[in-house]
């Protein structure tokens, strides 16, 4: 067993004090792309932990090509079900078309003070660190059961995950807490904000561009409708309401993708906005839905003097709620605990989405915490520092001393 490093020593550390480097290459080697097939890593990882005797539980997604893992460590008195922690992570990783690597994504390679490749920060170091320690954590014993949950589709909206907890909870288990390794900088983040989905249909009607008076261009309504989006943005930003723990402290409100009209003759009949609402607890985000929805519904009557059949409707794609996890609950304390950073203080809250949410609208309380930072994930070269490694490794440790009956 090793002793956890002091924090101070994490940065001296190289390649060769990493005892999960060679889980964490070996996940990576897995091209586990959300597009194609998670089954080779599932599968791959089923067999490491049966082979040390661990119980482990598939759920497979309609096409039976992806699945979550459940594995679970029983308590020394043989509790499976009842308390304990839950490790979590995805298996996914964002594809690498196009992007400029220097390096093989798929070949993690460690240079100089990093680790590259596609997920060594999301998030596959995390899981693997987590299935480096289970032989010491068998040996010592846990006080509670101890279960890891590794999902499929996250990268795609959360999806695989559903299905894990809609099992986790038809098997009986209860446990008392999660950890979602997502990247935090190994800092105990206790909240992120929700995130709604939308897209905006304009339908206009079609003339030819010489004759605008009878025509009802859907791209300059469906542009009119992205600049009150903006405006409200801009509200948003300017006067709150703030929580000051986010790095973006404010509500925010984006259109990511505009799309409209066939030719520069023709006044386009259709425009389609996707566009989110990121929001925080301090705002409610139907709210801020129905003030763009009323926006746009005082644009249908001009519209329809001109062409009857045309109007804007708005559905929700998508739904990631948010979370806050009490800085005094004992999951939090446990992290802070873990991580070193021994006092809410060192408690942080992210703007980006996690499967922590619905952990914890499942009644599990949930903290994120893991190496790496979201800045480099998704990102050509993605890489991580080995002190982010390090870090992880020493939680770990940590978390077996709090967690094991020796
Ligand atoms: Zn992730």
């Amino acid at each position: 067993m090793n002793a956890p490093l002091p924090l101070s020593a994490l940065h001296n550390v190289t390649a060769a004090d990493l005892s999960a480097l060679p889980v964490i290459q070996k996940w990576v080697s897995f091209a586990s792309v959300s597009r194609d097939s998670n089954l080779p890593i599932i599968e791959w990882t089923r067999d490491l932990l049966e082979a040390q005797g661990i119980e482990c539980h598939l759920s497979y997604d309609d096409t039976g090509k992806k699945a979550n893992l459940w594995a679970t460590l029983p308590a020394h008195d043989g509790e499976s079900k009842i308390g304990g922690l839950v490790l979590s992570g995805h298996t996914d990783v964002v594809p690498v078309d196009g992007q400029p690597w220097v390096t093989d994504p798929f070949d993690a390679q460690v240079i100089g003070d990093k680790l590259y490749g596609r997920g060594v920060t999301d998030m596959k170091s995390y899981g693997a660190t987590a299935l480096m320690m289970v032989p010491e954590l068998l040996k010592r014993k846990l006080k509670k059961p101890l279960h890891l949950a590794f999902s499929y589709d996250e990268e795609v909206g959360c999806i695989g995950v559903h299905r894990l907890i809609a099992d986790m909870q038809a098997r009986g288990f209860k446990p008392a807490g999660c950890i979602v390794g997502e990247p935090t900088g190994m800092q105990v983040v206790i909240a992120h904000k929700g995130k709604h989905g939308y897209k905006t249909s304009v339908r206009g009607h079609e003339a030819h561009s010489s004759l605008t008076p009878l025509g009802v261009n859907a791209v300059e309504i469906a542009c009119e409708f992205v600049m009150h989006l903006k405006s409200m943005h801009r509200t948003l930003a300017k006067d709150g309401p703030f929580d000051a723990v986010y790095d973006v402290p404010h509500t925010s409100i984006h259109t990511g993708v505009i799309a409209g009209g066939t030719a520069l003759n023709i006044i386009p009949r259709d425009c389609d906005v996707a566009w989110e609402i990121r929001h925080h607890h301090l705002n409610s985000p139907d709210e801020l839905f129905a003030q763009a929805k009323a926006f746009a519904d005082s644009l249908i009557p001009a519209m329809q003097e001109v062409a009857p059949d045309t109007g804007i409707t708005h559905v929700r794609t998508s739904m990631l709620p948010g979370f806050a996890t009490d800085a005094q609950s004992g999951i939090a304390r446990l992290c802070f605990t873990c991580a070193g950073t021994d006092t809410e203080s060192g408690a942080g809250k992210v703007s980006f989405g996690t499967e922590a949410s619905l952990f914890h609208n499942a009644g599990v309380p949930t903290i994120v915490c893991g190496p790496g930072h979201i800045a480099q994930a998704h990102q050509p070269n993605e890489w991580v520092t080995l002190e982010q490694l390090a870090w992880c490794e020493r939680f770990m440790r940590k978390l077996a001393d709090e967690i094991c009956v020796s």
